[in-house]
């Protein structure tokens, strides 16, 4: 059963993303804590304490981090650029990693180099989040298809498919949720900050998953207009 997902009308409030933010950053304080406090008073921690106390920190470290991407005003910048290159640069950053699961990338471009009005840190951030999704979902290895294409005179369409464990239809209503996750190391953000750029970019993002089979995300964004290329003072495409 194919299951079609659109986000737009899930997208959170800034006070339930802080709830949540907050509850997940109290979780790992209250362990720290109690096994500082447990230091105190018998002064013994033992090497599992330590254990669990660093992944922790990593654990709320983790969670700042994938925050501050969305908290960087002073970083954005809109600029005409390819977005053929924004994938290239994302699938060469995830290649090695990919590679130790024995997954491959194909590529499905057409020969055009559309561009895109955009970003760039933050279409790398979401291009980052699914093809990891897509690798995390193939432990036993397989192909990841990234295909670009021309959707209409003013859009351009860009898949990401996988042949990983799928979504089981139940979880789908649930994906882009804050703090969302099936993953025992999971933040449960990529998807939900993912999809927030890509409305930031008037485009839109869709989830199709056959559990046992694989997932497809669905990316459509408006190619750059000569208005925006005029705005930034950027060459425009040789091609
Ligand atoms: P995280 O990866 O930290 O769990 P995400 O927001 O990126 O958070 O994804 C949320 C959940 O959506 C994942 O935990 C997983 O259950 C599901 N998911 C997302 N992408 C895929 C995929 N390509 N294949 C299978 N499951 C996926
Ligand atoms: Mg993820």
């Amino acid at each position: 059963m194919d299951e079609l997902l659109r986000r737009s009308e899930k997208l959170t409030t800034v006070g339930q993303l802080a709830a949540g933010v907050a509850h997940e950053i109290r979780n790992p304080l209250t362990t720290l804590r109690g096994f500082l406090q447990l230091q105190r008073e018998n002064n013994r921690l033992s090497p599992l304490h330590n254990e669990i106390m660093l992944s922790e920190l990593d654990r709320i470290n983790l969670i700042v981090s994938e925050f501050l991407i969305l908290a960087k005003p002073q970083a954005i910048q809109f600029q005409v650029k390819s977005i053929r290159n924004i994938l290239s640069d994302v699938v060469s950053l995830l290649n090695s990693q990919a590679h130790l699961f024995g997954i491959e990338f194909k590529f499905e471009f057409e020969p055009k180099d559309y561009k895109v009005h955009c970003e760039e840190n933050q279409m790398k951030q979401v291009f980052i989040n699914i093809i990891k999704n897509a690798i995390e979902a193939m432990e036993s290895g397989g192909i990841i298809t990234i295909e670009l294409f021309r959707l209409s005179r003013e859009e351009i369409g860009i898949t990401i498919t996988d042949q990983g464990i799928g979504i089981p239809s139940d979880m789908m209503p649930k994906l882009g949720e804050p703090f969302f996750t099936s993953k025992e190391n999971g933040t449960g953000l990529g998807l939900m900050i993912s999809q927030g750029i890509i409305e930031g970019h008037k485009g839109m993002m869709e989830i199709f998953s056959k559990p046992g089979q694989g997932t497809r995300v669905d990316i459509v964004l408006p190619l750059a207009q000569e208005t925006d290329i005029e705005d930034k003072g950027e060459e425009p495409s040789a091609d």
